[in-house]
């Protein structure tokens, strides 16, 4: 794979290939989010959100973006600004971190190019992945190019199909960034996995529990309850049955959000939280 140096300059974003995406491109940003407090623990920050995704999560709520493989341009139309060097060099005075999320961030080629930019504004990074990149993510990581990861576990291996969509293949893949980043030393990160209890229940969920522990992972576990939107992949409705957080055993904090009214505790160790 050929990636660009960490100190090279960061000219296409500058203007020239904004000016040359004029055929349509996947995996540019089709949106920014100008603020969040909530995105990035302990940090200001604001989201790009890159189109196109090598997934099709049955509860997916960003299901556009994720079909969308196709922009004109490579920073939105919607800002002053006329480019990414300039929106993030305006907000470089009070924000000190970005969040790269989507869609899957990790299949752009421009993602190092945008971390090598933002990080000689002294942003500190983040991305959202899906982990099926484990080659860009651990030059990412080794580069310094990003400080921060959230990784989604998606599912135990038999369910992984049915529920994103992926293939062996894929998973294969997020089991390589899953290892890396366990071995690794530089970053901190959190796993997490969207339970939508009519797809996964608590049996699956403690297999992942039991993988995380058998790897040694000893950070968070998030579990963030499905949120319904008009329009996830799927057409997913509200769930008919009940998560029950309080089946569930397990040795590493298990954080809950979005689980209203079950502040239940996970048996043994329990490390639970509830953000409601
Ligand atoms: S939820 Fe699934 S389909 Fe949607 S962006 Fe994330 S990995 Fe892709």
């Amino acid at each position: 794979m050929k990636l660009h140096q960490h100190n090279s300059p960061p000219q296409m974003l500058r203007g020239n290939m904004v000016a040359n995406l004029t055929t349509g491109c996947p995996h540019v940003i089709a949106d920014i989010t100008p603020l969040t407090l909530l995105d990035y623990p302990g940090k200001l920050a604001c989201i790009l959100w890159f189109n196109g995704c090598n997934m099709r999560c049955s509860y997916c709520y960003n299901a556009d973006l994720a079909r969308r493989w196709n922009c004109s341009t490579l920073f939105p139309a919607n800002f002053k600004e006329k480019n990414l060097y300039e929106f993030l060099h305006v907000r470089s005075r009070f924000l000190n971190a970005i969040v790269l999320s989507g869609g899957e961030c990790t299949l752009s080629p421009y993602l190092p190019e945008i971390c090598n930019m933002a990080r000689s504004m002294n942003y500190s990074i983040k991305i959202d992945t899906n982990g099926t990149n484990p080659q860009l993510i651990r030059y990412l990581v080794e580069q310094d190019l990003i400080q921060y990861i959230a990784l989604d576990y998606k599912s135990p291996y038999r369910k992984f199909h049915s529920i994103t969509g992926g293939s062996q293949g894929l998973f294969q893949a997020f089991d390589q960034t899953l290892s890396y980043l366990i071995a690794q030393q530089k970053i901190s990160f959190e796993v997490r996995t969207t339970v939508h209890p009519d797809l996964l229940n608590e049996a699956d969920i403690q297999q992942i529990i039991n993988d995380l522990e058998m790897r040694g992972y000893q950070w968070n576990y998030y579990l963030q309850h499905y949120f319904h939107t008009d329009h996830n992949m799927h057409n997913l409705q509200n769930p008919i049955r009940r998560f029950d957080p309080s089946l569930l055993k397990s040795k590493i904090p298990i954080q809950l959000r979005n689980f209203k009214d079950q502040r239940s505790s996970v048996k043994d160790k329990s490390q639970v939280s509830c953000f409601l």
